[in-house]
């Protein structure tokens, strides 16, 4: 299976500037005619995509054309009209056009900083798939939550808009499973471990993945090979013992893709 590492750039770098510097780094060390780029250690079968800002997100994929690297967008709007009186909001179809071919969906922050339900998540969902997005959905338990043993059962509930959204009339045939198939990845992101350098064990990890796997699958059957990343501190240094598992499908990167560097190091784990 072909392994993901996607770097979440959150509302970073601050400047166009420093968002070109960060991305020059990346074509130079991925580029196949840069002689510099002989040492990097891409393994072809990882896919790189990075989700900058919705600002920035023209610029990095006018940028990243011709390389081997995706722009996703890091959440499109949950009304279904492409333009409109929506203040704030991009469209799913206004992402497509700035040169995204993916979005992050459910991001532990918006559901925190934007009380981002279940119900706004089918919508959104619905909306990217319609345009041809493919949706990294973000799943993952507090630290209460963890504590209180309750991973799975919020885990669960968080997959449930996947469910919701292939029993929405419009999507009942079969053909809209099989389509959404290769369009959909989970990233499975514990909320007490993202930017705070505590993580899980792979053990831990690779236990939950097998539940996410096995729910999705049980939705409907073109799903059962959806791919499953881990997020949360993923750094340089721990990046080998995730990629180690065959139950861990790739990363969701925060802080360490902001350095081409650890960034591309991490992807060399997979
Ligand atoms: P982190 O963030 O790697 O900085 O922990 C991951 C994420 O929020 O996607």
């Amino acid at each position: 299976m072909q392994a993901w590492v996607i770097g979440n750039w959150k509302q970073n770098p601050a400047t166009n500037h420093d968002v070109n510097t960060l991305v020059d780094a990346l074509l130079k060390a991925t580029s196949k005619n840069n002689a510099a780029a002989s040492e990097a250690a891409i393994t072809p079968a990882c896919q790189l995509m990075v989700a900058p800002s919705c600002i920035h997100l023209a610029n990095v994929s006018d940028r990243l054309q011709g390389s081997s690297l995706l722009c996703a967008a890091q959440d499109i709007s949950a009304h279904s009209h492409s333009t409109g009186a929506y203040t704030g909001d991009c469209s799913a179809q206004q992402v497509v056009d700035a040169g995204a071919s993916w979005t992050l969906l459910g991001h532990s922050e918006r559901r925190q900083y934007h009380q981002e339900s279940n119900d706004t998540l089918v919508q959104k969902l619905d909306n990217a798939l319609a345009q041809g997005l493919g949706v990294v959905l973000c799943v993952g338990e507090t630290q209460v939550q963890y504590d209180d043993k309750q991973t799975l059962e919020v885990l669960g509930e968080q997959l449930s808009v996947i469910k919701a959204l292939l029993a929405q009339s419009s999507n009942q045939e079969p053909e809209f499973a099989q389509m959404l198939a290769p369009h959909l990845i989970v990233a499975y992101e514990p909320v007490w471990a993202i930017g705070t350098g505590k993580v899980p064990t792979v053990a831990e990890v690779s236990a939950t993945h097998d539940y996410i796997k096995q729910t999705v699958a049980s939705f409907a059957a073109p799903l059962t090979n959806v791919s499953v990343l881990y997020g949360g501190s993923v750094n340089a240094d721990n990046a080998d013992d995730f990629a180690a598992s065959p139950m861990i499908d790739g990363a969701l990167v925060g802080g360490a893709a902001l350095k081409a560097d650890s960034f591309l190091a991490i992807a060399a784990a997979f």
